[in-house]
């Protein structure tokens, strides 16, 4: 009898685990990231969602931005979807690889620097390829809009990253654990 009810719960964790949440994200490259580059940095965050069931589906809305005519999938103010800028360079002084507004508007912005990536990933450059490390700081980014929050945690939220996670992120080692999976998608679902 026991077994059963056993069973029963690890049944109902795998059907739950298995049932994905789609989000969209458009994203516009201000950085002129080279194609092969972002695109691998893309496949990679979307890699790292899957591992927590959220299905990113991206958008490339770069060409609309500053556009007299947006198309409405492509507007700021859309808030079914999510949104990241990937920036050349910026004058904010602390030392991070993007920002995130999960509080503010409807809590769908963030950016990437992508000086600071590169730089990061210089230093490192023995530890991991860019790519890598762009998807992950896409991930972060996009993981406090997720959370709705700017608060930092373990694995990719932590909120410096050192030789240590350079590693880990080469190896493709840095994950969302499982409560933060959990949190998050119960977090998506109750937009
Ligand atoms: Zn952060």
């Amino acid at each position: 009898m026991k077994q059963t009810i056993y069973l029963g719960t690890l049944l109902m964790a795998l059907a739950v685990a298995s049932e994905p949440i789609a989000v969209t994200v458009n994203y516009s490259n201000q950085a002129a990231i080279p194609n092969r580059i972002l695109r691998a940095a893309l496949k990679e965050a979307e890699f790292l969602f899957s591992k927590a069931d959220v299905e990113i589906n991206w958008v490339d809305c770069t060409r609309f931005e500053g556009a007299l005519e947006i198309p409405r999938h492509c507007q700021h103010a859309d808030p079914t979807r999510f949104r990241v800028t990937f920036k050349a360079d910026s004058d904010m002084r602390a030392v991070t690889m993007g920002f995130a507004y999960p509080t503010i508007g409807s809590g769908n912005r963030a950016a990437v620097i992508y000086s600071r990536v590169t730089a990061y990933a210089s230093k490192h450059s023995d530890m991991s390829d860019v790519e890598f490390i762009l998807g992950v700081a896409i991930a972060h980014e996009l993981g406090h809009l997720f959370f709705r929050t700017t608060e930092h945690g373990d694995g990719i939220m932590m909120p410096q990253w050192d030789r240590v996670q350079a590693r880990k992120i080469g190896q493709r080692g840095l994950r969302f654990s499982a409560s933060q999976a959990e949190t998050m998608r119960t977090a998506l679902a109750a937009r």
